[in-house]
């Protein structure tokens, strides 16, 4: 890879660096300190998501193609008629940790300094807004205070609402090696659900649904009472204890659902080991609960002094690549840039006059959920979505919709389409990852360059660029006259410079008067690097010593009082929703790439057997969700994995993915009272088998789309090695099998292969066995090569889908395809484990059949889980079933 350029991975906030070619080759960079050479399965499959098709390529005003002026000048001038009639609390921005930090910066900037608002809020008030305000209150500031080495320096690591091992894939790698070298370390896993990163732990803690801070506050009582406090730490550093203890010993340990037992195991453990490292995301964050959670764990850190210390201190990690550096300017709807205060006189006079701005906002704006709901009161009329799906994301996402839909004129920048950009009345291409330039701040506050390698596509343009172009039509031209993203990042760090003057932990102004050059060669660090060159660290991270941001310099333990348990009224399950381990968001980007299609291809619920057995459910059945007005149809995955009452759903799938595939419509996400963080994992809905007349299974070379829900109870299509493939049940039994198949695979002709004009020919084969209700199609191009095939049974399609899907564009004769099985010369690998070589199901069976005993031996044999290693709780876990099985015979 002698001509890659280094750049960062668009996706989790891991933050690892990637070395990429203009041909779409990608690796982890071994140089960069926050994966040295890394990559997960999704980062692995970058290269394959770089192609120009469904992405905007041009801006369109009222769906139609419009040049930029017109779109910018419209845009402008719909703004400024708001604002001029309504008031700047009229119109609003909903933006990304997507974002670079310097578009992020622009669009702040905008908001703020000279509309005059704060009701800019980003995508990040989903993930981590409970962790920055948790922060705020325990620190003073939204203070990350260690770094990654302490993952890898502690002796005891606790997971509490995270599935690193899927979620933030390289950061469990290194745990993981790190295990290995020292296997006296020792992983708890706190999660009412037993995720891949419980499969390997010590303790598996599977608490109640938010039952969290009654763990954390028996804890903290445990430390008290057997005398494990820090005394020193806390009389030099830390304020509040006497009230947090206080409440955690007035709270009940048996709210958190956990035995006596597995409490009294985990303190133990946590108590007995000096090197602690909880680590914790959205399982902690996504709660009406969440900044208490926070604190919960904060207080038990700095009740024993663990903090800011090699091996030591709670540690928030963010979903999204750059959520960090959208907490640095100010891209929340409370926050100033440079984790300056709204509310705070002195912060705003400082950045008004370095902004030199017009106005500047006097109070937070409205946070995310309440942004929506201010459109659909008609408070908000002029929107400018940049680079997200809160028509998927949001929780209520269908009222979501109808709120954005209701707004008097919404702009939406992006990529490519959404369920989002078809609201839209003017849409902006932007330019995406490997075509944009900038920085982004990883967890542990590294700040690394994310280089353009490739040209700018069509009439695609860069955020900053398109909001300063505006921002210039509304008549502040000068203050948004940036040559580059190097110059905005100077003023960014100017400004830290200010806020480290006025106390602030965010400092990064001794960059503020970097070349072109020197911001092209950036190697990636972690701030602060103040001017001054005095550092409050000590080495390398904040509050060993204390020196908190509160004025007194001190931290603040709270007094926390759990939330008391809520069963789910009968006949409703507990719905925890949250993510899987090669998808990323709404799929718009990893929804490209075929192998990462491949490993769980369609929006499922997971549900325990004895629940499934309840409704007489069967493995592959497909069910019903709903709640509220809102339905959702998904297949149903029975597994032990998640507890009786309780089921789990993935957010990914969207409008364009699926039928009826969305599951935060289903999710009320009642916000956080500190935070306004939604609870995206606590929501309720009953459940039942979906009637279908007939269950379907398609394959294509050409793209497929999910098909409509007048006739369709379920739908689901994904990207494949050859194409796309796609899941369905019908409604009704069709009159024409063949015209039906047509149809879902976008072909026409009639059973002949007479085409019609738009549409390639294709030969029809049929099978058909009346008795079993099963119906086989293939079509064949006139060179004898599959060009789609269609299934029906009156159940769940019983098929090889990946050797039937993997034939697509292949000479095979009709009568092979049509028996639905692979001949033994074509092996079937089956669905896929390891998505990063691709390997399948069946393929592990046999070499573990074969002998392979563990997840190393594996991997010699078959070359699973020997990259990312994101798969290897998988393996693991079908050795270990193995062995039973040996065992039981
Ligand atoms: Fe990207 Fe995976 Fe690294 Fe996250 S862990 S930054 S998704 S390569």
């Amino acid at each position: 890879m002698t001509d890659a350029v280094c750049t960062s991975c668009p996706y989790c906030g891991v933050g690892c660096g990637v070395l990429a070619t203009t041909t779409g080759e990608v690796r982890g960079d071994p140089d960069h300190p926050a994966n040295f050479g890394r990559l997960c399965s999704k980062g692995a499959a970058l290269g394959e998501t770089i192609g120009l098709e469904e992405r905007l390529l041009h801006p369109e005003v009222g769906s139609r193609r419009a040049s930029w002026d017109a779109a910018l000048d419209l845009v402008a001038a719909r703004f400024d008629e708001a604002i001029r009639t309504h008031g700047p609390d009229s119109v609003a921005f909903y933006v990304s940790g997507q974002l670079l930090t310097e578009d992020y910066y622009v669009a702040n900037k905008l908001m703020k300094g000279f509309i005059g608002s704060a009701n800019i809020d980003t995508n990040s008030r989903l993930c981590m807004a409970s962790s920055v305000a948790g922060h705020k209150r325990a620190f003073g500031a939204d203070t990350v205070p260690g770094t990654y080495e302490d993952i890898e320096l502690a002796d005891l690591v606790v997971l509490a609402g995270s599935n690193l091992a899927w979620c933030h894939p390289v950061l469990f790698q290194r745990l993981d090696e790190a295990r290995k070298a020292r296997p006296e370390m020792k992983l708890v896993v706190i999660d009412p659900r037993r995720s891949a990163s419980a499969e390997g732990a010590d303790l598996h803690l599977a608490i109640r649904p938010d039952g969290d801070a009654a763990l954390w506050n028996a804890l903290l009582a445990e430390i008290a009472r057997r005398g494990a406090l820090d005394e020193g730490y806390l009389r030099r550093h830390v304020q509040g204890f006497d009230d947090a203890l206080a409440a955690a010993r007035a709270s009940d340990p048996a709210a958190s659902g956990l035995s006596a037992e597995e409490i009294a195991a985990f303190c133990n453990m946590w108590i007995g080991t000096r090197r602690v490292v909880t680590l914790y995301s959205q399982g902690v964050n996504q709660s009406a609960h969440g900044t208490d959670k926070v604190n919960a764990i904060i207080n038990c850190h700095l009740a024993t002094g663990r903090i800011g210390r090699p091996g030591m201190g709670p540690f928030s990690v963010t979903g999204q690549h750059n959520a960090m550096g959208g907490r640095e300017v100010g891209g929340l709807a409370n926050m100033l840039a440079c984790h300056l205060d709204i509310e705070n006189g002195a912060h705003r006079d400082a950045v008004r006059n370095f902004w030199q701005s017009p106005t500047i906002c006097t109070r937070p704006g409205l946070k995310a959920v309440d942004l929506f709901r201010a459109c659909t009161e008609g408070k908000i009329r002029a929107l400018w979505v940049i680079c997200t799906n809160p028509a998927v994301s949001l929780p209520r996402a269908d009222a979501v919709a109808r709120a954005i839909a209701a707004v008097p004129f919404t702009v939406v920048s992006d990529i490519t389409r959404t369920d989002t950009t078809a609201l839209a009345d003017v849409l902006l291409p932007a330019l995406a990852w490997g075509e944009k330039s900038g920085t982004v701040t990883n967890s542990e506050r590294r700040i690394s360059r994310m280089r353009a390698f490739l040209p700018a596509p069509g009439e695609a343009r860069a955020d900053w660029r398109i909001l300063s172009d505006v921002a210039a039509r509304m008549g502040w031209g000068k203050a948004f006259s940036y040559d580059g993203p190097a110059d905005i990042f100077r003023e960014h760090a100017a400004l830290s410079g200010l806020a480290g003057a006025l106390g602030r932990d965010f400092d990064i102004s001794a960059l503020a008067r970097i070349s072109d050059g020197e911001y092209e060669a950036m190697k990636p660090f972690c701030w602060p690097r103040p001017a001054s060159g005095q550092s409050p660290l000590t080495a390398g991270r904040f509050f060993a010593e204390g020196g908190f941001y509160h004025p007194d310099g001190q931290a603040r333990m709270l007094a926390i009082t759990p939330p008391a348990p809520r069963p789910a009224a009968p006949g409703r399950f507990h719905l925890n929703t949250g993510r899987i381990r090669d998808q990323w968001h709404t799929m718009t980007r990893t929804g490209r790439s075929p192998r990462l299609g491949q490993h769980l291809a369609e929006p499922f619920v997971e549900m325990h057997p004895q629940d499934a057995t309840a409704l007489s459910l069967e493995p592959g059945d497909v069910v019903r969700l709903s709640a509220g007005e809102s339905t959702a149809a998904l297949r149903v995955l029975i597994t032990d994995r998640v507890r009786p009452g309780e089921i789990f759903a993935p957010m990914h799938w969207s409008g364009r993915t699926a039928t009826a595939g969305r599951i935060n419509p289903l999710v009320p996400g009642p916000t956080d009272p500190v935070s306004g963080q939604p609870a995206l994992k606590h929501g309720t809905a009953r459940l039942e088998r979906l009637e279908a007349a007939w269950f379907g299974f398609a394959a294509a070379a050409t793209p497929l789309a999910p098909p409509p829900e007048a006739t369709y109870a379920y739908g689901a299509v994904i990207r494949t090695p050859t194409g796309w493939s796609l899941e369905c049940a019908g409604r009704e039994i069709p009159q024409d099998w063949i015209a039906t198949a047509r149809a879902l695979l976008g072909m026409s002709g009639n059973a002949s292969g007479e085409a019609s004009a738009d549409m390639p020919a294709g030969t029809a084969s049929i099978a058909e066995d009346p008795a079993r209700g099963l119906v086989r199609v293939a079509f064949h191009d006139d060179a004898e090569r599959l060009q789609g095939l269609f299934f029906a049974a009156p159940h769940p399609v019983r098929l090889a889908r990946g050797f039937a899907a993997g034939q697509i564009g292949r000479r095979i004769a009709a009568a092979q395809i049509l028996a639905g099985r692979a001949p033994a010369d074509l092996p079937d690998p089956g669905r896929t484990v390891c998505a990063c070589f691709n390997v399948g199901l069946n393929t592990i069976c046999a070499a573990i059949r074969a002998g392979a005993t563990d997840a190393a031996a594996l991997g010699r044999a078959t070359a699973a889980g020997t990259n990312c290693g994101a798969c290897k709780p998988e393996l693991e876990t079908l050795i270990a079933n193995a062995r039973l099985r040996a065992a039981a015979e």
